[in-house]
């Protein structure tokens, strides 16, 4: 007991001595969007200092430090905090033959394939994602992310999907009979508020960080309806219970009204898509203080893909069709109506590092370019409960910042090419 207290205080001590003679970063931004305030208040010549991997320091001027310590330079640039995407599928990616796919890869191809998805992602300044739903590789990923073997961005997953028989997360609708077997819970697939309950319990033993379900069917599910509710209320209720006696908050995907007020009135944390939102649904979310995620981007490329022939199976083109379109009307009713809205793009729909085209979506439809800016920093680290590590930038948080040309309040195009990326004090793209 003593040979491990003593041996404790000398480690103590040589992480204490390492970080006080830590280099120190000075990132000197031209334009810098710290998302602090309500409103857009740029700062021209600002410095971010950083150390070990967080932001301490943000100071007037272009300061350099001593003569250990390392600059760089985005004079040129306007600087903001690392983006966060609520709402991406970092497994897959849109294709032809993805329903094929489901039983040709292994595991292991989902690995290799996500490796490329998250390094996209990253690069494309999304800092920080909301993983909704994968086989459960998507865990494995974020553990090798978080271990520094990978390169993508920081990742908060909800392993496999909850939602009932036949329902939009049944990893086996559209086989044939004799491989459909019987999923149960720890497939993600519940019939009843006990088997709701076992499987939450099965992701977070998983290691997921939060719990995803679907309430209603969805587009690309091979099933017939893409809007109905698929769980019920006491299910709903079984599921958000469980989850937060754990500590997990729940995301719930959502196209039909009925499914949405359930899970709402149950006490999931977000709406993801909300695409036949009415105004009761609406006016509970305000109240309730429940989240939306639009995925506007998504909603557009099925669209688009539905009219290739054959991209997807007979069952999808017709809720694609019909669904997709409605997204984009739906986020400019919700928004007028004060629904708090975080920003998620259903990466994976379509294909991954362009996740930013939301933002445009987002101003095309009635928001103003710096709300949809707070959406993905401030409102985004509020959904998953990062308040203290992200969202802005300024002393304490994670040194995660992004730069681009322009001015984005201005023209928010400009967040499609992003030319500055560091994640926790780290570099990993500076054109
Ligand atoms: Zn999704």
């Amino acid at each position: 007991m003593l040979r491990k207290t003593l041996f404790l205080s000398a480690f103590t001590l040589i992480v204490s001595t390492l970080s006080a003679q830590a280099q120190k970063t000075y990132v000197q931004c031209g334009r810098l969007l710290d998302m602090r305030q309500e409103r857009a208040q740029p700062q021209s010549e600002m410095t971010v200092v950083v150390e070990n991997g967080r932001v301490t320091a943000v100071q007037a001027g272009y300061q350099t430090g001593g003569p250990t310590d390392k600059v760089i330079d985005l004079k040129n640039r306007t600087v903001l905090p690392g983006l966060i995407d609520c709402h991406v599928h970092l497994e897959g990616e849109t294709s032809k033959d993805n329903q094929l796919k489901g039983f040709t890869e292994n595991p292991a191809d989902v690995a290799f394939n996500s490796l490329d998805h998250a390094r996209k992602t990253l690069l494309a300044g999304f800092t920080t994602v909301r993983d909704l739903g994968g086989s459960g590789v998507n865990i494995a990923l974020r553990n090798a992310i978080n271990r520094g073997q990978v390169v993508g961005p920081r990742v908060f997953t909800s392993g496999k999907t909850i939602s009932g028989t036949g329902g939009h997360g049944d990893p086996t609708n559209g086989y044939r009979l004799s491989l459909m077997g019987v999923p149960g819970p720890a497939d993600g697939v519940i019939n009843g508020p006990d088997q709701g309950r076992q499987a939450v319990r099965e992701q977070y033993k998983r290691g997921a960080d939060l719990i995803k379900i679907a309430s209603t069917g969805g587009v690309l599910s091979v099933a017939k309806d893409g809007s109905a509710p698929q769980m019920s209320e006491a299910e709903i209720r079984a599921v958000v219970e469980t989850a937060h006696d754990l500590g997990l908050r729940v995301a719930c995907h959502a196209h039909g009204a009925e499914g949405m007020k359930r899970a709402v009135r149950a006490g999931v944390t977000s709406i993801e898509h909300g695409t036949l939102m009415d105004d009761e649904t609406m006016r509970l979310m305000v109240k309730n203080g429940t989240w939306y995620v639009p995925t506007i981007t998504a909603g557009k490329s099925v669209a688009d893909s539905a009219k290739i022939p054959n991209y997807y199976p007979p069952l999808v083109t017709p809720k694609a069709l019909a669904i997709g379109p409605k997204l984009q009307s739906t986020f400019a009713r919700a928004y007028k109506a004060k629904v708090k809205i975080a920003f998620g793009t259903d990466a994976a729909v379509y294909r991954h590092g362009v996740n930013a085209l939301e933002f445009q979506y987002m101003v095309e439809a009635g928001m103003p370019a710096y709300a949809a800016l707070r959406s993905a920093t401030v409102s985004a680290a509020e959904l998953l409960d990062q308040t203290a590590n992200l969202g802005t930038l300024e002393p304490g948080k994670l040194a995660d910042i992004v730069a681009v040309e322009g001015d984005p309040t201005q023209d928010i195009k400009v967040m499609q090419q992003v030319r500055f990326v560091m994640k926790q004090g780290v570099v990993y793209r500076q054109d």
